[in-house]
């Protein structure tokens, strides 16, 4: 951001007073401009004993593995945005409950929050939208899990396959941390009972 979206002046970057963190501001017309996390939101589609990936036809990770995600829009709530994407990456339609969240990550080193429905499948009529290459179901042994995309992903697959066996689906929220070497450490902060 460098210029000010109200009246064009060039933008500093300081600490405005009664605040404590550096903001763009413009002096010209004594506007903040703040920025917050963005929202990620998808979903987790499953059908019998498999579940619906995408390839990825887009950066980052071009051609590896994700569950259907993406920016949540304004104007739409988390759950909306999640089939939207369904819709969009995976051509899905997908059948949603009331207990359908499932899982929560914090990632604040890129100021993102990951938030993943599960949902049946309405039917099998999907197909790659524009952001995939392929679409397909995979049973747990069937995983490409050296393959996938993001932690996130890697992250509630494993609890879903776990938590599928116990026919239980608790909500849990993970904040993930990248250290200095780039290893990511993945840790539960808090689940329902
Ligand atoms: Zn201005």
């Amino acid at each position: 951001m460098k210029y000010c979206h109200h009246c064009a002046s060039e933008l500093v970057h300081k600490i405005p007073e009664g605040d404590d963190k550096l903001r763009h501001c413009c002096d010209a017309c004594d506007s903040i401009f703040y920025q917050n996390p963005n929202n990620v939101v998808g979903t987790l589609p499953y059908y019998g004993d498999k579940v619906l990936l995408c390839k990825r036809a887009i950066e980052p990770r071009l051609g590896k593995w994700t569950l259907p995600a993406g920016f949540m829009e304004n104007g739409e709530s988390s759950l909306e945005g999640a089939i939207r994407e369904t819709r969009e990456e995976a051509g899905a339609t997908i059948k949603v409950r009331e207990d359908s969240l499932y899982t929560l990550f914090n990632l604040p080193k890129i100021n993102q929050v990951y938030l993943f429905f599960r949902a049946e499948l309405a039917d099998l009529n999907f197909q790659a939208g524009v952001e995939s290459l392929e679409v397909a179901l995979f049973a747990e042994d069937e995983i490409p899990w050296d393959e996938l995309a993001f932690p996130v992903v890697h992250s509630t697959l494993k609890h879903y396959f776990a938590d599928r066996q116990a026919q239980r689906f608790p909500v849990r929220m993970f904040d993930v941390h990248y250290s200095a070497e780039r290893k990511i450490t993945t840790t539960l902060i808090s689940h329902s009972a």
